[in-house]
């Protein structure tokens, strides 16, 4: 049985490139259903879609793509196909960037355009050290009303990763499955545990696995060490937990196992923005890739998200993850075992 499926996976796949190259959008997508009912290839990504401002020490851009679901659906791209996006833009939104992430291979549509908005617009400023940034603009727009409707094409999907949004939003997409993803990831961020921590709470119960920061760690369960935090939080819901510590690396919980990858040290880091979002995208995108999903599949899920964040900070925005070939990303899964293999002799 576990032949056929991952032959049939590779028949699939073969055929969704030939599509992809050619841009056949509507067979694609239903290939995606076909996809989906067999219950494999089957990424789900709700999230922002946005344009952002961002001021690092290395410079300032004006308005360019940005939003959660748009770095977690790129990330994921690069390992499995199609990614089925659900979001909200507005008639600002520039038609290009669309057919950008759909050459990418990311199905639009669960995009919703509100042609008389504008869309989600978030700015930020780094500090000099690049460890801490002041959100300088949040506008909400489109995202304020954001009524997540999911295609039946899409339904079926065996993977779901919720990107940073109202939590309220987060569990309407899960109750509008109709079945069970085999696994659901999610981020959320302080800002939700201020307004919205009943609506957090339910979320939590109704995940797998958790991906948020060190910080938001400490707030979610109220505890500093983080192996304490790491219980309080999976006793809300989540069996998986996953704590990014940025340029330190991030550690994967579940049950009484810990591991840890580091973040590749790299010489130049333009702008963090997105590296979460793209960690996040590697390490969903992997586990759908090989549809596994346990504590081992995940050790090397967070090595892949960490490899594809390492790729996003080098340039402003989005611009790294545009056009990757498969070799940059295997060169940096290597770079990635050198740095953190050693050998011990216990004798
Ligand atoms: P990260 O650097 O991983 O925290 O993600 C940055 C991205 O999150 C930016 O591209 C923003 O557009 C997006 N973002 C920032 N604030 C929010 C928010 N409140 N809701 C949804 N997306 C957001």
């Amino acid at each position: 049985m576990r032949r056929v499926k991952s032959g049939a996976k590779i028949i699939l796949f073969t055929i969704l490139k030939y599509f992809f190259e050619k841009n056949e959008l509507a067979v694609l997508a239903d290939l995606a259903t076909f996809a989906a009912n067999l219950g494999i290839m089957s990424l789900l990504v709700i999230g922002s879609v946005a344009f952002d401002a961002i001021e690092t020490p290395f410079g300032k851009t004006d308005k360019i793509i940005g939003g959660a679901a748009t770095y977690i659906s790129m990330a994921s791209s690069y390992l499995c196909k199609p990614v089925n996006l659900v979001a909200v833009v507005g008639g600002d939104f520039p038609q290009e960037q669309i057919h950008q992430l759909n050459s990418m291979g990311v199905n639009s549509e669960g995009l919703q355009i509100k042609e008389d908005e504008k869309s989600f617009f978030w700015s930020g400023k780094y500090s000099n050290d690049m460890n801490s940034r002041d959100t300088l603009v949040t506008e909400l727009n489109v995202l304020g009303t954001f009524d997540p409707i999911i295609p039946q094409r899409y339904q079926g999907c065996e993977y779901l990763m919720l990107g940073n949004l109202s939590p309220d939003v987060q569990i309407k997409v899960i109750e509008r499955l109709e079945k069970r993803p085999k696994l659901i990831a999610m981020d959320t961020m302080n800002f939700w545990m201020d307004v919205a921590m009943d609506d957090l709470r339910k979320a939590l119960t109704m995940i797998d696995v958790l991906i948020i920061n060190d910080e938001e760690a400490r707030q979610l369960s109220g505890e500093y060490s983080l192996k304490k935090a790491s219980r309080i939080i999976r006793d809300m819901g989540p069996k998986y937990l996953i704590i990014k510590k940025g340029e330190h690396g991030a550690l994967l919980f579940h049950e009484d196992k810990v591991f840890f990858a580091p973040a590749l040290p790299l010489e130049e880091v333009f702008d963090p923005t997105g590296a979460g979002d793209t960690f996040a995208g590697g390490f969903i995108g992997y586990l759908a890739k090989l549809d596994q999903v346990d504590f081992e599949h995940m050790k090397r899920a967070i090595v892949y998200g960490s490899a594809m964040a390492s790729f996003c900070v080098e340039k402003f925005g989005t611009e790294r993850l545009v056009g990757l070939t498969n070799e940059e990303i295997n060169d940096r899964l290597k770079e990635f075992v050198v740095l953190s293999s050693v050998e011990l002799n216990l004798d």
